[in-house]
């Protein structure tokens, strides 16, 4: 058993980004010290830091991210408005156009995005969830400006971390060693595990791809006139025919943030006048036209690497006692759908469930709490890895006579879920993760999507709420 310099059982967490920090949260109260293991320095204000660097676009936070969030550090979704979160009712506050025109418009109080600026919401958690550290019997240690650069242990058992300060002078930049019973890796998409597992003598886990080809632009805006700003956020997706999507949504201090993007052949250029004019060719006018009553606050910023990958750390065999992986290390999405904190989130949740039905960090414990968080990300997985198989490269493997059924339906289901409130409830409760993607083909919603006449949705922005 690691022990810490004071005494008592350690876990290290490798990057002390969202993940990282819910990974703190999860563990808390299970063992006498926590080491968070930071790349960066944080900055002084809740700005943005390079170790995250998609923290420059758009994210939103899901309703089953929302609910995991507030369980493991309650009072932190209030803590996100009085920082200026804009919660947007769905479909009220967010108006959203699919390749059979524009959704209906109308309250149902089950939804809501939580939109922010990603610095702020990393901030927000952090400064929540170390505070939470300090008042419970756990010692949380955070070094900032060091990397870890490896694993210490053997193939079947990870006792450390092998870390690297990134700023001081040269000679200070030896690496060491420290032990822990528990490695959480909290990495992110960049995470180096497999390569760490391969100095271990062991195989790196099974993954898997599906690679849309995505690439993202996001621009910051303020609208001219405050009044005349529209009253809900806007979403147009691509689809087939207009494989150009645009998301435009206000976040904190009355800005609004524009995300643009497109699959392969499609890219979003990053020059100002290019971003200006890609507007122009999604899949509908609507942002274009508002981008004329609206300044632009920032330079465009761009982001390539979206594919969906997960590593099946989970399977029998692949993980090594005493690792854990959480997060974006363990499985990305494509962004487009908003899925990736809130599945750390409930990743985190589930590792805390697992610890306290188990009695804490035992033998075999890590290695349960990886198959809950497989499970935490098994709804996100399937429904964007289906959406994105029409886009997906040779090498992802072709489509399953299951996945092209999926495909087929998909897509008469979301020209219903667009028109009818009862489809558009069960397309929301999976894609806002807070029901399994077996939803979608329930009797009741099969049959209306398969049997009901085909009708298309609006021609136009609804701009303004009807009563169901
Ligand atoms: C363009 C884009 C838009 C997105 N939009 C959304 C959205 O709308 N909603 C949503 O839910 N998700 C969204 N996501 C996904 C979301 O950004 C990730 O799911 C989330 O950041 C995962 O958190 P994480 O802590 O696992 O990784 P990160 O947030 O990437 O944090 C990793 C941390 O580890 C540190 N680190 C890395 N390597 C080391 C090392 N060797 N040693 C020490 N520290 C290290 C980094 O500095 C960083 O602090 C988006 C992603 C992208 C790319």
């Amino acid at each position: 058993m690691a022990e810490h310099s004071n005494g008592g059982r350690t876990a290290i967490v490798i990057g002390g980004g969202l993940a990282g920090m819910l990974a703190v949260t999860a563990l808390v109260g299970h063992v006498d010290a926590i080491t968070v293991v930071e790349r960066d320095r944080y900055p002084q204000g809740r700005t943005f830091r390079k170790g995250v660097p998609q923290a420059r676009h758009l994210h939103v936070l899901l309703t089953g991210g929302q609910h995991a969030l507030d369980e493991l550090l309650p009072g932190t979704l209030a803590a996100l408005t009085d920082a200026g979160a804009r919660t947007l009712c769905m479909p009220r506050d967010l108006i959203t156009c699919m390749a059979t025109g524009w959704q209906r418009r109308f309250h149902e109080p089950r939804h809501s995005l939580l939109s922010i600026t990603r610095p702020v919401l990393d901030a927000v958690v952090r400064e929540r969830a170390l505070a939470a550290a300090v008042a419970s019997p756990t010692r949380v240690d955070v070094l900032e400006a060091t990397e870890a650069v490896g694993l210490t242990g053997d193939a079947g058992r990870v006792t450390g971390v092998r870390v690297r300060p990134r700023d001081g002078a040269q000679g200070a930049r030896t690496v060491r060693e420290l032990p822990a019973e528990l490695v959480v890796d909290a990495s992110g998409r960049g995470s180096r595990a497999p390569q760490w597992f391969a100095e271990l003598g062991r195989s790196a886990p099974r993954e898997e791809t599906v690679d849309a080809g995505l690439a993202y632009v996001t621009r910051m805006y303020r609208p001219k006139d405050p009044a005349t700003a529209p009253d809900a956020g806007i979403n147009i997706p691509g689809w087939a025919e207009s494989p150009r999507g645009a998301v435009y949504v206000p976040v904190e201090d009355g800005n609004w943030l524009l995300t643009m993007s497109g699959v392969r052949g499609h890219h979003p250029p990053t020059d100002e006048a290019g971003f200006t004019t890609f507007s122009a060719t999604v899949g509908d006018p609507y942002i274009h036209e508002l981008l004329a009553r609206a300044e632009p606050l920032s330079p465009v910023h761009g982001f390539r690497d979206t594919c969906n990958r997960r590593r099946h750390y989970e399977r029998p065999g692949a993980l090594p006692e005493g690792f854990l992986v959480l997060g974006d290390a363990g499985c990305t999405f494509n962004p487009v759908y908003g899925q990736g904190m809130s599945v750390a989130a409930i990743g985190a949740l589930a590792v805390r469930r697992t610890l306290a039905a188990g009695g804490g960090l035992r033998p075999g414990t890590a290695a349960r709490a990886q198959r809950a968080v497989a499970r935490a990300a098994q709804t996100a997985w399937v429904t964007a890895a289906g959406a994105d198989r029409p886009y997906a490269r040779p090498e992802d493997g072709r489509a399953s006579l299951v996945e092209r059924l999926n495909m087929r339906y998909l897509e008469r289901f979301l020209a219903r879920a667009a028109i009818d409130p009862v489809v558009g409830a069960a397309f929301r409760d999976v894609f806002c993760l807070t029901a399994p993607s077996a939803r979608l083909v329930a009797p009741r919603i099969l049959l209306r999507t398969l049997f009901l006449p085909r009708r298309p949705a609006h021609s136009t922005p609804p701009l303004t709420v009807e009563t169901v």
